[in-house]
């Protein structure tokens, strides 16, 4: 019989691995930046059109390649890097399967220039597809330079792929944020479109976070340093307040090299335990050097995945140095005030024993009055517009109460009960047609009984409330007596810009100065209270997605239904009931909430006429 194996050729071969190497413009970024610094560069310039679409430019000034050399870096396990299967236990590089090269080349027009370092003519080679299609002696600068062009050009599927330029230039920004810290030393520039986003001359570790977050991050850090047999471990954390509702700042390095970890990320976020506003995320730049030995590099193709030895003890060392430089500055008490004042202890307090903060229940709070009187009786009128009660619960109340104390405490009450917190029931529900068990309202139907999630159904009625107000009429501009600062990374303030025209259709106004976003109107439906976290969530919406004004709009108004949702509602009485389910069956679409969920359950009367037989 005919034998059927053959050997893949080496074009088709180095597809296939490319496929798991390369799997976005930016993806080439971070192998060219890489091998440029394994070649010893001090100076690195990446210049980018089209989010790399239609050029990747990458400059070093590093070893540069002989001629033998310049043309055998695009074959399949070329590499300079490993010698022996010793080697892969000891690495110091950043490469060392050989692959990236020959991937790039298998599936984009590539040109190269090197010269070496103590020679006069350097090399000039194009590759296509796999194929060297020209060679020659040229004189160029020492060191090395590539311009990769027609990314994909022969694989549709993956060209196809791509996301719109300002997504595929920001995944390409994070990697060379990435690298630049990593790497304070060098000198790293980053342009795109002819414009310069980044010159980072040598700096020390903290200066060079400070350029890539932006603003005035200097006086937020606090300083990580321990070191240990097993590990050393330096680096920042942001200050708790200064945490941010989007999962940006999260960075872990080990020797020198970005990796991801949610097993570490779950020891930083332990050590901020508490110190958290609602759903923050802390910021992190952390830097372990452990021995070469003790880790596996070699888990994932792109590396950013490695394996420890001993995971457990760096755990426990992350914790432990975090939560003890967390306290050394004292950030706890400056988390929910800014004002000292908050908390002075009355003379005559100070001799007794602190005593825990209480629960603070608001007993009387009723959803359907459009102002919340305290214990004021559940008289209200059912029709009055539930999602402006809400809303505008605490509206215009900047200076810290004492109430917010216990606010904040139940808050964290809230986190930890999560399904079932805080709808209050009378001890004897009213009789009558409905009946609420925790987050479910029973009411009869003409078909049997319904079971409706109250707080999806707030959800619900206050999205779609706004919602309609917002797209339906000019939009109402809030002038903000004080303009509200807040810092934006580099990266924030292109999207501002770049998403200045759909931002101002809805509403906001706002202008850069030196990493500083000032922001000088807001829609009008979003309270005082919730600006700034809106704001967090406009940044990561317009961060990742194709965006137009409804997606926006959809994400902004969403996070605010959702804040509704989740505060405290009375539901003790019928007419409260009957106003939140009427308001219910008066949106359109009652039977999800906008975030896809289901709000109404049907039970027919077959159904229990079964369960009763
Ligand atoms: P790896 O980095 O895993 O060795 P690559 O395919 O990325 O594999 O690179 C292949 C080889 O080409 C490297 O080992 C190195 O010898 C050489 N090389 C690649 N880029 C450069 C550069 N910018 N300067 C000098 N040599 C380089
Ligand atoms: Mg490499």
């Amino acid at each position: 019989m005919e034998d059927l194996i053959k050997l893949l050729p080496d074009n088709i071969a180095n597809q296939i691995a490319a496929g798991e190497v390369i799997q976005r413009p930016a993806s080439v970024v971070k192998e060219l930046l890489e091998n440029a610094i394994d070649a010893g560069a001090t100076k690195i310039d990446v210049n980018i059109k089209d989010a790399g679409k239609t050029l990747i430019q990458i400059v070093d000034n590093g070893s540069g390649m002989g001629a033998a050399d310049a043309k055998l870096c695009f074959k399949r396990h070329a590499t300079s890097k490993v010698r022996s299967a010793e080697d892969l236990f000891s690495l110091t590089t950043k490469g060392f399967r050989g692959e990236a090269l020959a991937s790039v080349a298998a599936i984009a027009h590539v040109e190269m220039k090197t010269c070496l370092k103590n020679e006069e003519i350097g090399r000039c080679v194009t590759v296509e597809g796999s194929e060297i299609v020209h060679e020659e002696e040229i004189v160029c600068p020492k060191g090395t330079s590539f311009e990769i062009k027609n990314l994909f050009f022969n694989v549709p599927a993956r060209r196809n792929f791509l996301k719109k330029d300002s997504t595929e230039f920001k995944h390409i920004q994070d990697e060379f944020e990435r690298i630049a810290l990593a790497h304070e030393e060098l000198h790293l520039t980053l342009t795109h479109n002819g414009n310069q986003i980044y010159n980072l001359a040598p700096a020390v570790l903290r200066k060079r976070v400070v350029n890539i977050i932006g603003g005035n991050t200097n006086d937020r850090l606090v300083p990580i340093d321990e070191e240990t047999d097993i590990v050393s471990l330096k680096g920042f954390v942001l200050k708790p307040e200064h945490a941010r509702k989007t999962r940006g700042d999260q960075f872990f390095f080990v020797n020198n090299r970005y990796f991801r970890s949610s097993y570490f990320h779950h020891a930083v976020n332990k050590a901020f335990d508490g110190l958290l506003k609602d759903n923050s995320h802390p910021g992190y730049f952390l830097y372990l050097t452990v021995d070469t030995t003790k880790i596996d590099v070699n888990v994932h193709p792109t590396k950013t995945e490695i394996k420890f030895e001993e995971e457990k003890f760096i755990y426990s060392i992350l914790l432990s140095s975090i939560k003890q430089a967390l306290g050394k500055y004292n950030i706890a008490p400056t988390l929910e005030f800014e004002q000292e004042s908050s908390f002075n202890i009355p003379h005559s307090m100070r001799s007794q024993p602190a005593v825990e903060p209480q629960i603070r229940v608001d007993e009387g709070y009723n959803p359907f009055k459009s102002t919340s009187k305290p214990s004021s009786g559940t008289t209200g009128k059912t029709k009055d517009n539930f999602s402006s009660a809400i809303v505008n619960q605490g509206f215009g109340e900047t200076k810290p109460k004492p109430e917010d104390w216990q606010q904040f405490y139940t808050i964290e009450e809230k986190e930890e009960q999560d399904a079932e917190p805080i709808i209050e029931l009378d001890d004897n529900p009213s009789a009558g047609s409905f009946i609420v068990k925790n987050n479910y309202i029973i009411s009869p139907s003409k078909s049997g009984l319904m079971l409706i999630n109250a707080r999806r159904s707030i959800e619900r009625i206050v999205y779609d409330e706004i919602f309609n107000s917002f797209i339906s009429s000019p939009i109402n501009l809030q002038q903000l007596l004080f303009p509200l600062e807040r810092e934006v990374s580099k990266n924030e303030s292109n999207l501002w810009e770049e998403n200045q025209s759909i931002l101002t259709q809805l509403g906001f106004a706002g202008a850069i100065e030196k990493g500083n976003l000032k922001i000088s109107a807001v829609p009008s439906v979003l309270q005082e209270e919730t600006i700034s976290s809106s704001i967090d969530e406009l940044f990561s919406t317009i961060a990742y997605q194709e965006i137009d004004k409804g997606d926006v709009a959809h994400a902004l108004i969403l996070s605010i239904a959702k804040s509704a949702s989740l505060k405290k509602i009375n539901l003790s009485t019928n007419e409260s009931i009957q106003g939140l389910v009427d308001q219910l069956f008066q949106c359109e679409q009652h039977v999800y909430s906008p975030s896809n969920k289901k709000i109404i359950e049907t039970i027919s009367l077959d159904e229990i006429h079964l369960k009763f037989r």
